[in-house]
């Protein structure tokens, strides 16, 4: 795969704090709701969820989101060129920075506990305790930032990057071992470990 050199003097670099890595990805998100069961089957919600409007941005190397220094996940163009600027946040945060800034948008989280059907493993959000879960995919693309605030992207890498998540805070389930996973075993037993599964 050919991966473009720094295309201009103008060219923003970017370091990842985490690898070191140099490229910029753009990811486009969809999610599904799942349920997971005991024997590794997941099965898949009716609903898809695009999230067309609400870019992030990550390393191309470990996929690390770049956020800015209040953890905010940075979400346009203009907060990406000043992230890579290194210029400090505005004092004074204008409509579009505040919008999607610290998962300001409500999500309905269910109260109480889940019916759930049997062998059906029970899910809760170390963060918000919410109890549904996201099967995540990516369309991330290349991104070149430049000085003079445009920005061009290059190739188009489609759903090769899969998460889960909580429905609603978003954070991803993760372990020590294996960092963010995709694979229904790994979540069979994190959910097993990690979430109260007595009735
Ligand atoms: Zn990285
Ligand atoms: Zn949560």
């Amino acid at each position: 795969m050919e991966e473009k050199n720094r295309t201009s003097e103008l060219e923003l670099t970017f370091e990842c704090p985490k690898c070191g890595g140099t490229g910029v990805f753009e990811h486009l998100t969809n999610y599904t709701n799942i349920f997971v069961y005991e024997d590794g089957e997941i099965a898949f919600g009716d609903t898809e969820w695009w999230e067309s409007d609400t870019a992030e941005y990550s390393c191309n190397e470990c996929f690390w989101t770049i956020v800015d220094e209040e953890d905010c996940i940075i979400r346009d163009e203009a907060a990406l060129i000043r992230w890579l600027r290194k210029e400090p946040k505005t004092l004074v945060p204008t409509p579009s920075e505040t919008n999607g800034c610290c998962d300001d948008e409500e999500r309905e989280s269910p109260d109480g506990a889940l019916d759930l059907e049997p062998g059906e493993l029970r899910f809760v959000c170390p963060k918000c305790n919410g109890n549904q879960l996201d099967a995540v995919n990516f369309t991330a693309t290349r991104v070149f930032a430049f000085d003079d605030g445009s920005v061009v992207y290059g190739k188009v890498y489609g759903g090769e990057y899969e998460h889960y998540r909580c429905h609603a805070c978003r954070w991803k389930v993760e372990d020590e071992e294996h960092g963010c996973f995709d694979e229904p075993e790994i979540l069979v037993s994190w959910l097993q470990a990690n979430c109260d599964q007595s009735e």
